[in-house]
């Protein structure tokens, strides 16, 4: 019944303009339900964003597939992933690349991801708990950049970490309507940007949860 529906959604993957085999094959290795809440467990392989608490979603399956495309990683690429949540997006990403660091704000989704990692055995995903918006300065340059959260605008720490010729994908916007995802790149001459889609992600919030947070955007309407 899994596989079915599985080889279903990369059939709307395909249709929806996914055409880069890697991902697509990684997509069908990461098992969605290992990173769904119990209660979503029977649409784990529906094309939607699943709520997994905390306010927070796993971003559906289009969405991580056409933000993964767009990050043009590879074997030899080093990611920095904003935004860990279920885990979902690093695990595929792992499989693609040499090496993933993810950050979440949230402790208990962290340590949620963290078992999922060691029980898929998704051994190069190093993560940390802290404010995704500084980046990690003592692992920098990374190749590539995914942020899963949207910014009012881009954070200047994270361009400030991508290496010479290096991607940043991320949606911004300053509210959940008027998102868009972009893709920088970063050239001798400066930062190039890209318009790739209108997407809707929930808020890229500034510093961890128990610390006194700035909160950079106020949104009560994101879905
Ligand atoms: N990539 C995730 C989707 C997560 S939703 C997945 O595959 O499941 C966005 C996540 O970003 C949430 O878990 C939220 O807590 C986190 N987040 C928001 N602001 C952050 C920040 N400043 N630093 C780190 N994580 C942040």
């Amino acid at each position: 019944m899994a596989a079915s529906r599985k080889i279903r959604l990369i059939m709307e993957l395909r249709r929806a303009g996914i055409a880069d085999t890697e991902v697509l094959s990684a997509i069908e290795r990461i098992p969605r339900d290992v990173f769904t809440p119990e209660s979503f467990r029977h649409q784990s392989y529906e094309n939607m964003a699943i709520p997994i608490g905390q306010g927070q979603t796993l971003s559906q399956p289009q969405v991580v597939a056409l933000m993964t495309q767009a990050l043009r990683a590879s074997r030899r690429t080093k990611v920095l992933e904003i935004g860990t949540g279920s885990g979902y997006q690093a695990a595929v990403l792992s499989r693609i690349c040499r090496r993933v660091y993810t950050i979440e704000r949230f402790k208990e989704l962290l340590r949620d991801a963290e078992a999922r990692f060691a029980q898929l055995r998704l051994h190069n995903i190093t993560t940390r708990h802290g404010d995704g918006w500084k980046g990690w300065h003592e692992q920098a340059p990374f190749d590539r950049i995914i942020v899963t959260a949207a910014a009012a605008s881009v954070p200047g720490a994270l361009v400030d970490q991508l290496a010479e010729g290096g991607l940043m994908v991320l949606p911004v916007g300053q509210t959940s309507r008027d998102q868009a995802l972009l893709r920088l790149t970063r050239t001798p001459e400066g930062v190039v940007e890209e318009h790739l889609s209108e997407v809707r992600f929930v808020p890229l919030v500034a510093g961890v949860p128990g610390e006194q947070a700035t909160f950079i955007q106020r949104r009560g309407d994101v879905a």
